[in-house]
C-alpha cells in the first residue's frame, strides 16, 4: 500500500399474486412449474472478534511471510483449513512473474498465489458479486511481521466469510479473497513492482463471463491499529465510501472513520480500472508520529488490538448489508 500526498425475501413472487383468486380455472390441476416462494431461516452474520484476534495472533506467529516464502504457504494452508470448516470451497490462482533483482529475489522472478473462495448467494444463483479482500503477504524487510500490514485484514476477512457463510439469506455472491504480491519487493513502491496478485486476479477475472455481476470490490488493509480511524481514500468511489460511512455511523462505530484525507494505492486500483465501483477500509496513520510504524519493524502485535479488530469486522458487515440493499433492493 502506498499513498501519495493530496493533490487535491421474498423471491421471485409468483405472478399470480395479486391476480383476482378466481383467474385459476375451478378444477385446474396445479402447475409443478410455477414459481415457488422461497423461504429461508433467517440468520444475521455474526463476527467473532475474539476469534479473529487468535487467528491474528497465529498468523503473525508464523514470521515474517513475503510472496514466496515458506511462512506464506503455512499461512494458505491455514486459511484453506479454515475456509473448508466454515463450508466453502477455497481456489488457489498460482502464477509467475517477473520482479525487480533484490537481495530478496536474486532471480528477478517470482512465483505469486492468490487464494479466493465463492459463497454464492442461497437467493440467487446469478446475483451480483461482491468481492471482500485483502493482502496477505508481508512485506520483503528484516524482521518484518506485519502484524497491522498483512496480518489484520487476513484474520478479519478470514472471519468475515465464516460469518457470512453461516449467515442466511444472502442477496448477494461474496468472493473472499486473499491477494499474494501486493507488497513492493523493492523498498519504494514504484510501479509495476506492487499488486501483483490483485493484477492477475483483475485480469483474469475479467476475460470471464461472471466478471458482469462483480459490482463492488471491498478491500481492508491495516485495519487492526489500536487507534483504528479510517482515512477516507480519494482512489475509493465516493457512493460506496459515503455509503459505507454511513452504514458504520448508524451502527454506532462512528470513531472509527478518520478525517485524514489521502489518495491510496492499493489492490482496489486494478478494479477500478476496469470501472468497478470499489472500497479501500484503510487506517494509514499507524503510530504516533504519522504513520511511523508503517512498514518497519514496529509493526508488531502489540500496537493492535482485539478491540479494533472487532470493530473492522462488524464495520464491514454494516457497510455490506446497506450494499446489499442497494444491488439487490426488496424485502429482507
Ligand atoms: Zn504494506
Amino acid at each position: 500500500m502506498q499513498f501519495h500526498p493530496i493533490i487535491s425475501l421474498v423471491l421471485a413472487l409468483s405472478p399470480l399474486i395479486g391476480a383476482p383468486a378466481c383467474s385459476q380455472p375451478q378444477g385446474a390441476v396445479q402447475d409443478s412449474d410455477a414459481p415457488k416462494v422461497k423461504t429461508l431461516a433467517k440468520v444475521a452474520p455474526k463476527y467473532d472478534g475474539a476469534r479473529a484476534w487468535k487467528d491474528m495472533q497465529h498468523i503473525v506467529g508464523l514470521g515474517p511471510r513475503p510472496a514466496g516464502s515458506p511462512a506464506l504457504e503455512q499461512l494458505r494452508l491455514f486459511l484453506e483449513s479454515e475456509l473448508r470448516k466454515a463450508k466453502l470451497d477455497p481456489k488457489r490462482e498460482t502464477f509467475e512473474s517477473t520482479v525487480p533483482t533484490t537481495t530478496f529475489t536474486p532471480e528477478g522472478k517470482l512465483t505469486f498465489t492468490n487464494l479466493y473462495a465463492d459463497l454464492i448467494s442461497d437467493v440467487d444463483p446469478k446475483a451480483p458479486i461482491v468481492m471482500v479482500a485483502t493482502h496477505m503477504d508481508t512485506k520483503f524487510l528484516q524482521n518484518f511481521v506485519g502484524a497491522n500490514d498483512g496480518g489484520s485484514s487476513t484474520a478479519a476477512v478470514l472471519e468475515l466469510a465464516r460469518a457470512l457463510s453461516a449467515s442466511s439469506p444472502r442477496p448477494v455472491t461474496y468472493r473472499f479473497i486473499f491477494f499474494d504480491g501486493e507488497e513492493a519487493v523493492r523498498f519504494t513502491w514504484l510501479d509495476p513492482d506492487n499488486t501483483y496478485g490483485s493484477r492477475h486476479h483483475a485480469h483474469e477475472f475479467s476475460k470471464k463471463a461472471d466478471f458482469e455481476r462483480l459490482k463492488a470490490v471491498i478491500l481492508l488493509d491495516l485495519v487492526g491499529d489500536k487507534d483504528l480511524r479510517l482515512s477516507p481514500d480519494q482512489n475509493s468511489t465516493p457512493w460506496l465510501r459515503k455509503l459505507f460511512d454511513k452504514a458504520i455511523v448508524k451502527a454506532g462505530y462512528g470513531k472509527h472513520l478518520g478525517a485524514q484525507s489521502q489518495k491510496l494505492s492499493d489492490d482496489h486500483l486494478p478494479f477500478k480500472a476496469l470501472s468497478i465501483p470499489v472500497l479501500d477500509l484503510i487506517d494509514f496513520e499507524y503510530g504516533p508520529s504519522f504513520n511511523n510504524y508503517w512498514h518497519t519493524a514496529e509493526d508488531t502485535i502489540d500496537k493492535c488490538s482485539e478491540e479494533s479488530l472487532n470493530a473492522i469486522g462488524q464495520m464491514t458487515l454494516a457497510g455490506l448489508k446497506a450494499l446489499n440493499a442497494r444491488l439487490v433492493p426488496g424485502p429482507r
